[in-house]
């Protein structure tokens, strides 16, 4: 890392504020990233994060599946970002990526040697007509709207006879196979019920298979066949009013009347300041431009970026962070081009088949299994994986991921 003074330095020529690294946010992959950074020794690191929340992700399939309180999820972003950043609590509006620098909505204008732009993705409520106006009546919602998420559960708990609809969203999306989480978990309560014979549940992919891993989709294809799920596959939403869904399939349009509830993920893209920055590569979601190997961007080398929002190649988890901060943290402190470290474009797809087991796919940039431990193998599904899914990564989120440890 370059050598700069602590904290805020003014840049000498115009009188603009100047970190060493500025950090567009504060989520999960923000905060890890700050705080592996501050291990290494960098002395002046920005954070700029405007939510005054900080939410575990992962925990919301537990909170629409009742296994989970919003509350136990939940902590204030002023005790997750770490010690000796500066953080800056308002959004950014615009970067400059050439400056490098960033502007706030209250007009703020921050310049740094290294910009690190990882904001999450945004869901587009335009790209599914009638979605946004569903959620809002209320017979629609799902884990992944922060605001509908603690109203899953009791929809679909009560539920003891009509029709209801999950759907897996289209890439990118945060972990977007993990809308299987609710759907099977209900599943397994509405069998225990003994209700699930007088429902028509149904799930609408976006792929041919559940992850189209194969290994993966021989246990998922045998799930939902054993709780009597139709898959509607290749297909994705495209329409909601009035408890009415509308499919669109290569084979043309379905429409499903009568809905109890619409489990519809809404799709998602990066944020428009992205785009309008100049940040945004040929993806149609506005993924910022990265080399998926170094998370350099193609054509400004002083801006990098992680998470959600990088075009990195493969499918966005909070699991892949853990390699991107490792990578990316060395790299932003490399000297040259030679030294810098690869990422192999891991990720996870956590999914429980039961309110008791869960499957864990790893997977690399190709979509084959990427093991972390050889052996038991995860992809079968386990009582111990789900207790690690459920009640140990929420410990290590907040203990050693956030704080840079993982
Ligand atoms: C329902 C659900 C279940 C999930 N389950 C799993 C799971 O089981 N396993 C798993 O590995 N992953 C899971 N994920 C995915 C995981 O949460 C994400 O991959 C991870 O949070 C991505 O981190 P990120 O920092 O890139 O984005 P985010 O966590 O979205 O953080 C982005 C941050 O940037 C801030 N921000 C946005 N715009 C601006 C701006 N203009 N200026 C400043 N700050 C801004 C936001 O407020 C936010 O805090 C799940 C996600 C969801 C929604």
């Amino acid at each position: 890392m370059p050598t700069t003074v602590v904290g805020v330095r003014r840049g000498a020529e115009d009188g603009v504020e100047h970190h060493e690294v500025v950090i567009v946010g504060g989520g999960n992959a923000g905060i890890s990233l700050a705080a592996r950074l501050l291990r290494q020794g960098a002395r002046d690191v920005a954070l700029l994060e405007p939510s005054p929340v900080h939410r575990y992700r992962p925990l919301l399939s537990y909170v629409g599946a009742g296994e989970a309180s919003m509350s136990s999820l939940e902590r204030p972003a002023a005790d997750v970002a770490p010690d000796g950043c500066t953080r800056v609590t308002e959004q950014v509006v615009a970067v400059d990526p050439t400056e490098p620098s960033v502007t706030t909505r209250a007009g703020r204008r921050i310049g740094c040697d290294r910009l690190v732009v990882c904001p999450g993705l945004e869901e587009d409520w335009d790209a599914t007509p009638g979605l946004a106006e569903a959620y809002a009546a209320g017979w629609a919602g799902s884990t992944f709207v922060v605001d509908t998420a603690p109203r899953v559960w009791p929809a679909l708990r009560g539920v003891t006879r009509g029709r209801v609809l999950f759907t897996v969203p289209p890439e990118p999306a945060p972990c977007g196979v993990t809308a299987l989480k609710p759907l099977l978990m209900a599943c397994d309560h509405w069998r225990r019920g003994g209700v699930l014979g007088r429902l028509d549940v149904r799930v609408v992919l976006p792929g041919r298979g559940p992850t189209d891993v194969p290994a993966a989709d021989r246990v998922l294809e045998e799930v939902l066949a054993s709780y009597d799920v139709q898959v509607v596959r290749n297909a994705r939403v495209s329409a909601l009013g009035d408890h009415r869904v509308t499919i669109t399939t290569p084979d043309g349009e379905q429409a499903l009347d009568d809905v109890t509830f619409a489990h519809v993920v809404p799709h998602y893209r990066a944020p428009r300041w992205v785009v309008e920055s100049g940040l945004a590569g040929p993806s149609a979601a506005g993924l910022v431009d990265v080399d998926p190997l170094t998370l350099q961007h193609r054509s400004h080398p002083a801006v990098w970026s992680l998470g959600d929002v990088a075009d990195v190649g493969t499918r966005p988890s909070g699991g892949a962070l853990r390699k991107q901060v490792d990578v990316l943290a060395h790299n932003l402190a490399a000297g040259d081009r030679a030294s810098l470290r690869h990422y192999d474009g891991y990720t996870v797809m956590p999914i429980t088949v039961s309110r008791r087991r869960l499957m864990l796919v790893e997977v690399d940039r190709e979509g084959r299994l990427s093991p972390t431990v050889p052996f038991p193998d995860l992809v079968r599904p386990r009582t111990l994986t789900w207790l690690v899914d459920r009640y140990a990564l929420p410990v290590t989120y907040y203990r050693r991921i956030l704080r840079g440890k993982v």
